[in-house]
């Protein structure tokens, strides 16, 4: 039988509070295999570690449990601690009597008696513990990073940087991402384009990069350190080869459709650059738009083109690339303006969205940076600003706070106060959220020097009167109701996830959670990986966020990149679910339950085959054979049924 020592941790009072350890420990010594019981107030601190490896050796023990916090948060500690006295990492386990009793429980009795229950199954457990050895598989030192906005493109860069290839796929004609239509930034009021372009330039011309606009990935197989991605290049009907991007095309191109980057405000042709600034500065045809794909004639830009660099007959083409991990950086969109029919969204034209109020401040957008309205072209006198539409407001719209619209609302007042001396403008809020460095300073300046006037209060209704726009609402400060005729109405609408991401985080088989962001594998120790391997997560694709913060994440995620390229090998852990050939019928029943593509049938032998790099010990397939021959090392049947015996005994 095995040695086994236990080691009990008082987490300060966040276990000794409630429950009774000098009680535990005693009960503790009485169990079959126990040889050696201790407690200690911090057992993850380099002390309690000390006593840890220091009793190994002395009391020749063979296995250890570690009675403390859940596993997710220790497990990796303990493991390391117990390898370095010479012990097998897998014969040491976590009995979690933090999370799943003491912090859940308030009568002591009854908390002692089941962290001793607890800890009494997970000593039966690690009796029958097996000793494993990682798996390792080689890694490909390649990256790549999916959505080209602030938070992709300075993944991108860092990784390059490093000296690793990243492939970066962009479903627009440009890179760029939200951060492109902006005009200032805060809280400094800097010039976005000045920040942004000149990182798009060293993206194009960073020989590590590949990049691909125009682009989706298609299809994903494959596990970290080994993925296999498909993505599909979209035609863009112009050889970029021979095009020089002189934008001839796009001056005779007769036709006009609305421009999305401008939204809506301003016309693009069907053959188009997406902005001034674009990378690649080079045009698209866009199909559905286009005289001769839609109808067979016109063909006025390759007649034009000096380079005969347009392309008719080119086709999608699908391009499979090999890369180790994939970072996720799909961004956000804005909730409609027509979801707020009580605000005359969709129907009242100068009722507009943030992103739309950007585009007229910018001096790139429809109006070169004068604020006009977009029913008339005239300067709006008053403009009010609705914060929290669509956020906060769980019974109707979206449980969450968008994180931005504060700190961009107060820009877009204090801007317009900057284009419009003499032009009034109201915010109406629920609350401010300035947390963030010179963020609240930045918001004291809106009031004291813009002459910003906040309104605390909910807009209950927008409509229109005499031509002018009624908002009304309820000043909750002074207890009345407000009225505030206006010119323009702008509302900070809620972040979204971007539209088709969902398909996308499908296809990669990573979670996201109730709201459609991204979920992170752990909220604050693992904040931009992703529960799948090899998958990181950052900027608004995991949750609504600024550009300081993006840019943070995607550092974040390229650094651990960098450092797993680093490596030759990956290690994988030992604990997957294997299969017992004589017992498998290959039923394939845990084929068709694995959410992680790692089990298929040998057609040959039978029976199941498992994929040990795929296989991420979910147990799906353990529950479902009907025969037992899958078994997930380490926590086989018999160990489960020992546990629960344990726990069941007097
Ligand atoms: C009105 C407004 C004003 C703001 N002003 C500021 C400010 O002044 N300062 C500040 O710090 N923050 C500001 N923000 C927040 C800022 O926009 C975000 O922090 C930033 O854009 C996040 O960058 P991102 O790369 O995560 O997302 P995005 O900018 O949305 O970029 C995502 C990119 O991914 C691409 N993409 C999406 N799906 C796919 C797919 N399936 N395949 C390939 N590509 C895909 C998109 O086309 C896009 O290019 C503002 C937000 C709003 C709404």
């Amino acid at each position: 039988m095995k040695r086994i020592g236990v080691f009990v941790c008082h987490c300060g009072i966040n276990i000794a509070g409630t429950v009774d350890i000098k009680r535990v420990v005693e009960a503790v010594k009485n169990f079959p295999g126990v040889v050696y019981v201790e407690d200690y107030k911090y057992m993850c601190s380099d002390p309690g570690q000390n006593l840890i490896r220091e009793k190994i050796k002395s009391e020749k023990l063979d296995g250890v449990v570690i009675a403390a916090c859940s596993p997710t948060l220790h497990e990796k500690t303990f493991r390391n601690t117990v390898s370095q006295a010479g012990i097998n990492p897998y014969n040491c386990e976590i009995a979690n009597i933090r999370e799943q009793c003491s912090w859940v429980h308030t009568n002591m009795e009854e908390a002692t008696e089941k962290a001793i229950r607890i800890v009494k199954s997970i000593v039966a457990k690690t009796l029958l513990d097996e000793s494993l050895v990682p798996i390792k598989s080689p890694v490909v030192k390649r990256a790549l990073v999916v959505g080209g906005g602030i938070a992709g493109i300075q993944a991108a860069l860092n990784i390059a940087n490093s000296g690793y290839e990243v492939v970066l796929v962009e479903k627009e004609p440009s890179i760029g991402g939200r951060m492109a239509q902006f005009s200032e930034t805060f809280p400094t009021l800097d010039c976005a384009q000045c920040i942004l372009t000149p990182k798009m330039v060293d993206v194009a011309s960073n020989e590590n990069i590949k990049l691909l606009t125009y682009s989706e990935v298609v299809d994903v197989s494959g596990s970290v350190g080994n993925f296999k991605v498909k993505i599909k290049k979209k035609a863009k009907s112009v050889d970029y080869e021979k095009c020089t991007g002189c934008g001839i095309c796009v001056e005779k191109c007769p036709v006009k459709v609305p421009n999305e980057f401008d939204r809506g405000m301003s016309e693009r042709k069907a053959i188009y650059t997406q902005f001034p600034q674009a990378v690649p500065n080079k045009p698209v045809i866009d199909r559905e738009n286009c005289t001769y794909f839609q109808k067979g004639k016109c063909r006025l830009c390759e007649r034009v083109c000096p380079f005969g660099a347009i392309d008719f007959e080119q086709e999608d083409e699908v391009i499979e690339e090999e890369v180790g991990a994939i970072v996720l950086a799909t961004g956000y969109e804005l909730y409609d303006v027509s979801n707020m029919g009580e605000y005359g969204g969709g129907e009242l034209e100068d009722v507009i969205d943030g992103l739309t109020f950007e585009r007229l401040l910018s001096s790139s957008g429809p109006t070169s940076g004068e604020v006009r309205r977009p029913s008339d072209g005239k300067v709006p006198k008053t403009v009010v600003f609705v914060k929290c539409v669509g956020s906060r407001d769980p019974e109707h719209h979206f449980p969450y706070c968008s994180k931005v619209c504060c700190m961009y609302t107060t820009k877009h007042a204090m801007l317009y106060k900057h284009r419009v001396p003499d032009g009034k403008a109201y915010i109406f809020y629920m609350d401010v959220r300035t947390a963030g460095k010179g963020y609240e300073e930045f918001y004291q300046r809106a009031q004291e020097e813009d002459g910003v006037i906040y309104l605390r209060g909910k807009v209950s209704k927008i409509y229109k009167s005499d031509g002018k726009l009624i908002v009304d609402g309820f000043d909750t400060l002074t207890g009345r109701k407000v009225q505030v005729e206006a010119d323009m109405v702008v509302l900070a609408m809620a972040i979204r996830p971007s539209s088709g991401a969902e398909k996308l985080f499908n296809l990669l088989k990573v979670s996201t959670d109730a709201n459609g962001f991204l979920t992170e594998a752990h909220p604050k120790l693992r904040p931009v990986e992703s529960l799948t391997a090899g998958i990181f997560l950052v900027g608004c694709a995991q949750g609504p966020k600024d550009i300081p913060d993006s840019v943070s994440q995607a550092n974040a995620a390229a650094s651990m990149i960098s450092v797993m390229f680093s490596q030759d090998y990956l290690i994988h852990e030992p604990i997957i679910t294997g299969v017992n050939e004589d017992l498998c019928s290959g039923c394939g029943i845990c084929v068709a339950v694995c959410p992680y593509d790692a089990r298929k049938i040998n057609r040959e032998k039978g029976t199941v085959e498992v994929n040990e790099i795929l296989c991420e010990a979910c147990g799906a397939c353990a529950a479902a054979c009907p025969s037992g021959a899958a078994q997930q090392k380490n926590l086989t049947d018999r160990q489960i049924i020992s546990m629960i015996k344990a726990i069941l005994e007097e």
